[in-house]
């Protein structure tokens, strides 16, 4: 299990301390290892203190929760634990918190649709007594009455030397002093702490957290030497007693006078204990220290355990790896894939690979069908294609195993990624996660051959390029991985082609449909059908170097914004443009058109329609350039009644991807009037909520992306 630890204060840094300390013996006692994956704090100075290795330090809170299995929240507040815990569970990871007033007035947000228990927070009531383990796994299945108890230690400190002689005054300073008081101890004088843990323990027997809003709070301020006296002459302490009576629906926190008889009446001090009443069990009592840095670790340790047996049957800790070409493309490059590799196991997660031909093999092997015919046959092309992929498996196993790890290349065929028989594209039919789980659990890194494919007869086909990303997805979708992480050797998506703007910069996040626009507008990094496959199934995707520690790009759903967010900019340059000369001004004449286009399974992505002149029209559309070969000009021309038909081949299409594009006309303006200043003419324009594009000349790309990019500040810090 990985863990993640936000926050470095007294608590979250026992917490360290005793994962890093006693690792071992825990892995001993629960089965478990739990290792120590990320940290983040405020307090940049604390690191060095701690003596953290830089590379468990976190660059931001989503780099912590990607490369933790459990997430640790004890920041305290509820501004930044908030969006933190929010974030944890959006990401499907399990959460332990010690922060009762985050459970307490948001933990009813936090409840999501999941079934799987993924939230854990004994530390926030009781420090280190295990009154929720009490509640929700021993007496599961018990009707609880009523829970009844000293819920505060600074409060019955104070109270427990008044008793002896003090003033309330003294006493309060006396426990600032011990460290038992905070300089402004209202939250706990007021009553208000007993009354978050009130609400959190009504959370938990009725699923619904009240807040402390509902709870009838009173503090122990008023309460002074003369009360303390005579309740003591009656033969009464007076202590800080909070309630929840389920029986009469009602949550009260009040200074009562208790009997000498009350279990409760010998609790002094700093102590906690609270008293539960069940239906079938009688009474239960838990009395022990209610806060300090060492019981509250305690807690968050027990739940870090009671978590992970959670958290095993959500992840499975499966996680996909996937190496391209450039990563891949040397024997050095191999061992280094090896070592990521080992690092990956080594802190628990069970790595399965997806592997792209070395370098430029497939380019290679194109080229060398090409000097043997000039229309390939598909099944004999997709037959050489797949030999690239089958060469860097067995190297990259080969590799893993050298470093005493059990490792096994497996084919499409054999890993059974069975697709149609649509040569050079074929579409992924069904994967049989059960032969490469069970490599799992025999505990080899499985190394399966991206790009490729086999049908129910055997044939070999591919998906199509760049089409290992497909394969990584779709395993990662069907093995149920939490996390597709796709290695390059960039830092991830960045807001432009690195090879074309100095200054681009990798994106922290972005959505699936920011993330197929910017495929299918020319960004190589993730091939568009595995962007869409992972938005259709939800599946998280992690672009990373495969070279560096960088944190990388995480693709996924994408926060909510409101406000037009310009992500990135990009070039194709793969694009020609068809034009239709003269063509009759007649309704019908269009839809002929992209009728025939559809019969020769040509893809259009542009189109314009020129003013009218006299009673004919020019008509033009861009296609890809591969596409090109597929057009038969004389039927199209036939069918439109164009005078001619003329490609031109020296333009570009650029485009802007974000979110809410359109929402305002300024986006727009100030990329055309970008275009402008630099002289650019724009041939073509098509517009959507994600994505601007224009159509320009070919020689101006270089200018013209960089312009953008430094128009719309992508450079800069996000
Ligand atoms: P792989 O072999 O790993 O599949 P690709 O060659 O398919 O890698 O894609 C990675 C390349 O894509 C990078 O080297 C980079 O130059 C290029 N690229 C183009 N646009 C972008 C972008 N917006 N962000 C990152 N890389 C980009
Ligand atoms: N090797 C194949 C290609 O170059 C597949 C891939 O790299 O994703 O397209
Ligand atoms: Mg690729």
């Amino acid at each position: 299990m990985r863990i993640g630890i936000a926050g470095l204060g007294t608590v979250g840094s026992c917490v360290y301390a005793i994962l890093s300390e006693k690792g071992d013996d825990i892995e001993k006692r629960s089965g478990r290892r739990c290792t120590v994956s990320k940290v983040i704090t405020r307090t940049r100075s604390k690191y060095a203190k701690l003596g953290i290795p830089s590379d468990l330090i976190a660059e931001d809170f989503e780099d912590l929760i990607i490369n933790s299995d459990i997430v640790v929240e004890t920041i305290g507040g509820t501004e930044a634990a908030r969006k933190l815990v929010k974030q944890s569970l959006e990401l499907n990871r399990t959460v332990v918190t010690a922060n009762k007033m985050l459970i307490s007035e948001f933990g009813n947000d936090f409840s999501g649709s999941s079934t799987i228990k993924s939230l854990f927070f004994e530390a926030a009531v009781g420090g280190g007594i295990p009154i929720i383990s009490l509640l929700e796994d021993y007496l599961i299945f018990h009707g609880i009455k009523r829970i009844r108890g000293i819920l505060n230690g600074t409060t019955n400190f104070i109270l427990s030397e008044m008793q002896k002689g003090m003033g309330y005054q003294e006493a309060l300073r006396l426990a600032q002093e011990r460290g038992y008081a905070e300089a402004d101890p209202s939250s706990d004088v007021k009553g208000l702490d007993a009354a978050y843990k009130l609400s959190v323990l009504t959370g938990i027997k009725t699923g619904i957290f009240p807040g402390i809003a509902t709870i009838e709070t009173k503090g122990i301020e008023g309460i002074d030497k003369l009360d303390i006296e005579r309740a003591a002459d009656e033969g009464r302490k007076i202590k800080l007693i909070g309630t929840i009576d389920f029986e009469k629906e009602g949550a009260y926190v009040r200074p009562q006078e208790l009997e000498r008889d009350d279990p409760l009446w010998s609790v002094d001090g700093v102590e906690n204990a609270i008293e539960v009443e069940t239906d079938l069990s009688g009474r239960f009592i838990l009395r022990g220290e209610g806060a300090g840095a060492q019981p509250t670790a305690t807690a968050i340790i027990s739940d870090i355990l009671r978590a992970s047996r959670y958290a095993e049957k959500q992840s499975n800790s499966v996680v996909i790896m996937k190496f391209g070409g450039t990563s891949v493309d040397t024997p050095e490059k191999i061992r280094d894939v090896a070592k990521r590799v080992q690092r990956k196991v080594q802190s628990g997660v069970k790595p399965v690979l997806v592997v792209s031909a070395m370098g430029v093999e497939t380019d290679t092997l194109y080229e060398l069908a090409g000097e043997i015919s000039s229309k390939p046959n598909g099944r004999e092309m997709d037959m050489l294609l797949a030999t690239g992929e089958q060469k860097s498996i067995a190297l990259v196993a080969m590799a893993i195993q050298e470093l005493g790890m059990k490792s096994i290349s497996l084919s499409a065929n054999q890993a059974r990624i069975q697709t149609d028989s649509n040569f050079s594209n074929a579409r992924i039919v069904s994967i049989d996660a059960d032969l490469v789980s069970r490599h799992i659990s025999n505990g080899y890194v499985p190394v399966v051959a991206g790009f490729q494919g086999s049908t129910y007869t055997g044939e070999i086909t591919t998906l199509g390029r760049g089409g290992s990303d497909l394969t990584a997805v779709v395993l990662a979708k069907a093995l149920g991985s939490q996390l597709c992480e796709i290695y390059k050797d960039v830092d991830g998506v960045y807001s432009a082609d690195p090879r074309i703007v100095e200054d681009a910069r990798p994106i922290k996040e972005i959505s699936w449909e920011e993330m197929i626009e910017l495929s299918k507008q020319g960004a190589q990094v993730l091939q568009s059908r595995a962007s869409e496959f992972a938005r259709k199934y939800d599946i998280k995707v992690l672009v990373k170097n495969a070279h560096t520690n960088a944190r990388g790009t995480l693709i996924w759903r994408g926060s909510k914004v409101e406000q037009p967010i310009v992500r990135a900019v990009t070039s194709d340059q793969d694009i020609v443009k068809v034009v239709l000369q003269e063509v009759p001004d007649r309704p019908g004449i269009a839809a002929r058109v992209l009728k025939t286009l559809t019969e020769q399974n040509v893809n259009i992505d542009m189109i314009i329609q020129s003013m009218r002149s006299g009673d004919f029209n020019t008509m033009a559309f861009t296609v890809q350039a591969s596409d090109l070969a597929k057009l038969k000009q004389d039927i199209l021309k036939s069918r439109s009644e164009a005078r001619e038909i003329t490609i031109e081949r020296a333009i570009a299409k650029i485009s802007i991807v974000g979110v809410n594009l359109t929402a305002t006309p300024a986006i727009a303006a100030t990329l055309f009037e970008t275009l402008a200043n630099e002289g650019i003419n724009i041939d073509m324009i098509s517009a959507s909520n994600s994505r601007i594009s224009v159509v320009i000349d070919s020689k101006k790309v270089r200018l013209a992306v960089n312009a953008i990019h430094s128009a719309f500040s992508l450079g800069e810090i996000e």
